[in-house]
């Protein structure tokens, strides 16, 4: 390869792999954009491997720095998980570690029903785990075979966001491997200032090896709508009604809503709604060349199944959607939550799963979502033969998100995820990419002050502007827990 480590300790030297397959699994990500080489994968069989791995690090003094990246799954897409000449942590030989499972549930005085779960569990298996003593957490990702490491270094998001917060709003404590090799307990009340780092902090503070994630009792069955506007104004304002209704009691709201675009661009995926309906549906992103959909959910189980509809129909009385363009689904809490895993297989099962992901995330300010809506949707995308993929598009409240935490996200107490989650060919991905800059550019332009998330920047300039008034504390934390810049080389703040 080219590259080679230093002697390594003794009680680890047989945890490194550089045969060329591993090597190559480790220089690629979901992304399929972005390829680093690493020397090594390192494959832990116990935290203390990866202390012993990261002391070993931040001790060396070599001229070329030790690099080190945590990689969940890889699934990332633009290298975030990678380390170029250094060693990735493969975090998935950490499995099976707590109490056989990785995850264990219990119950606390002071904070109820919580699961400790190790940083590299799936939340697929947390679900499962959990619901096997009838209890869940309440914040997800639209995809479930994400690490909890992976996405507590991010946010994770979904439409459960507006109601609970974030995935990272909803850990009460951490164990962390800092840059120096400490293993450290953090929690609001202990060692504070390296848990906000951690949360949203982009693996550049520590190696998460446990979350410490609230639970409450789990549904059993959802019903999930779907709702169809041609104009944008009604689309918009019915979603930031429905969120802002979420502070009353539980039964009031909905528990999840999401929406998303159907494009006249390609053949809109209209599998969702019922066969008869799907002509209809066609002929109107026809007419229009762009449908809003708000997609919404409310859980129920046997207790409340017999009030769920009348819950219903008082939540969406006096919504603006088109006449008739209504749909409900009734499905297990199951199937609802894992809803991308079966869309997985069938992607995977016409090849179209392994391949360029030039994705564009953003949060917008609600109060310049209309220009974006404009400005990007009716202009920019609609006007040229790019696939936009998938376009998700959903308000969320800004007081369930903490400030202290590394996230960014803009200032306004109501902002959007805009995302969109594109697919390409091995050698078109870069037209994709083009368009994502005239986005990005249209909005400095026009003044629209959007957050990239899940981002990914070239320079250190581009990262301090994206932190903006967090720069600050965001350096000085890097100093305090990673000051030889060891950790994550593959975001490309510290590291070049
Ligand atoms: C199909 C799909 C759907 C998605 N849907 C959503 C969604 O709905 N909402 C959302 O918020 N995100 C979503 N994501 C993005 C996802 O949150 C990120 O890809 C995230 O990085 C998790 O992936 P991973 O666990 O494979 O982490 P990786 O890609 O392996 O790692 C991501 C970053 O975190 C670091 N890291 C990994 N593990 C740890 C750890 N234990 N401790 C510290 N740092 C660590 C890595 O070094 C890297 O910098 C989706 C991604 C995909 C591919």
């Amino acid at each position: 390869m080219g590259v080679s480590l230093p002697p390594k300790p003794n009680d680890i030297a047989d945890r490194f792999c550089n045969d060329s397959e591993t090597i190559k699994l480790a220089s690629t990500d979901y992304g399929h954009i972005v390829q680093e080489i690493p020397a090594a994968v390192f494959h832990p069989t116990s935290v203390n491997d990866t202390a012993i791995l990261i002391n070993f690090a931040y001790n060396n003094n070599t001229t070329v720095p030790i690099t080190i990246a945590a990689r969940g799954r890889g699934h990332s897409v633009r290298g975030q998980a990678m380390a170029r000449g250094g060693v990735v942590v493969n975090m998935t030989s950490l499995e099976n570690r707590i109490n056989g499972s990785g995850i264990s549930v219990s119950r606390s005085p002071f904070l109820g029903f919580f699961a400790d779960v190790g940083g590299e569990q799936l939340w697929i298996d947390v679900l499962h785990a959990t619901l096997e003593h009838g209890l869940s957490p309440v914040s997800w990702t639209d995809y479930l075979y994400l690490t909890v490491g992976g996405t507590l270094s991010n946010a994770g998001i979904s439409g459960q966001t507006f109601r609970f917060g974030p995935q990272i709003s909803n850990v009460y404590e951490l164990d962390v491997i800092t840059g120096k090799g400490d293993i450290v307990t953090c929690s609001t009340k202990e060692n504070s200032e390296l848990y906000y780092a951690v949360l949203g902090g982009l693996g550049q503070f520590g190696i998460i090896t446990r979350a410490r994630i609230a639970l409450k009792p789990a549904p059993t069955r959802v019903k999930w709508l779907r709702m169809l506007y041609n104009d944008f104004s009604a689309f918009s304002r019915d979603q930031e009604h429905l969120i802002s209704i979420n502070g009353r009691k539980q039964g009031n709201a909905f528990d999840y809503l999401e929406g998303m675009l159907l494009l006249n661009q390609a053949p809109p995926d209209v599998s969702f709604f019922p066969e008869p309906d799907q002509p209809r549906i066609i002929s109107l992103v026809t007419q229009h060349g762009i449908i809003y959909c708000i997609e919404a959910a409310i859980y129920y189980d046997d207790r409340t199944v017999n009030t769920v509809d009348k819950e219903l129909q008082v939540l969406v009385k006096g919504l603006s959607f088109l006449p008739g363009f209504i749909f409900e689904k009734n499905v297990s809490y199951v199937d609802f939550v894992n809803r991308v895993g079966s869309e997985e297989q069938i992607l995977r099962s016409k090849g179209l799963w392994d391949i360029p992901h030039p994705w564009l995330n953003l949060f917008v300010p609600r109060s310049r979502i209309s220009d974006f809506d404009s400005g990007v949707f009716k202009n920019i995308i609609l006007k040229q033969n790019i696939s936009a993929g998938l376009v998700l598009l959903y308000p969320m409240n800004r007081n369930k998100w903490d400030d202290n935490m590394s996230a960014v996200i803009p200032e306004e107490d109501v902002f959007y995820a805009v995302s969109l989650l594109r697919s390409s060919g091995f050698n078109t991905w870069e037209a994709f990419d083009r368009q994502n800059e005239e986005i990005l550019q249209f909005c400095e332009n026009v003044g629209i002050k959007v957050q990239t998330y899940l981002s990914h920047y070239e320079t250190q300039e581009s990262w301090i502007k994206h932190f903006g008034s967090k720069w600050r504390s965001f350096q000085e934390r890097k100093a305090q827990f990673d000051p030889k810049m060891i950790l994550a080389p593959g975001q490309r703040i510290f590291n070049k």
